[in-house]
Order: structure tokens, then sequence, then C-alpha cells
């Protein structure tokens, strides 16, 4: 399965990222960075393409529990 992953330290915070998202899956933490919450992210890619630094990635992951 995909899921997004950003690079906190790279992000801007400029929330592209969450505005774009359709599960609204990504929230800006204490206004520093992008945080993507996995259990709604669907690996869309949208995010990916939105984002102005290139810091949030669409990567496969471990399904883990679920
Ligand atoms: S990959 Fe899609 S569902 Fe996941 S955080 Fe990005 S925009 Fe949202
Ligand atoms: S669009 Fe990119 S730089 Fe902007 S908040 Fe999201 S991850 Fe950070």
């Amino acid at each position: 399965m995909r899921r997004a992953s950003n690079d906190t330290k790279r992000c801007v915070a400029c929330g592209v990222c969450a505005l774009t998202c359709p599960r609204e899956a990504i929230s800006i933490f204490k206004g520093c960075y992008a945080v993507v919450d996995e259990s709604k992210c669907v690996g869309c890619g949208l995010c990916e393409k939105a984002c102005p630094a290139g810091t949030i990635r669409v990567m496969e992951v471990q399904d883990g529990s679920r």
C-alpha cells in the first residue's frame, strides 16, 4: 500500500498539501510542518504533486495491522 510521508525538516508549512488532500489526512503541526495521518491517507499522490517544496512523497509502506 502507498502512503504519503513528509520531510519535516525541509517543509515550509505552506499548507498547500493540506488544502489539496481529498481525505483531509494532512494537518500543519503547530504551524511548523505538515504531518500525514496514515489512517486517513489513501496514497493518491495529489499532495506530492502540489507541494511547491517537493518535500512530501508517496511511498510504498508495509501494511502493518490493517
Ligand atoms: S497521498 Fe492523497 S490521501 Fe494521502 S495525504 Fe496525500 S493527498 Fe492526502
Ligand atoms: S505543501 Fe509541501 S511545503 Fe507546503 S506544508 Fe505541505 S509538505 Fe510542507
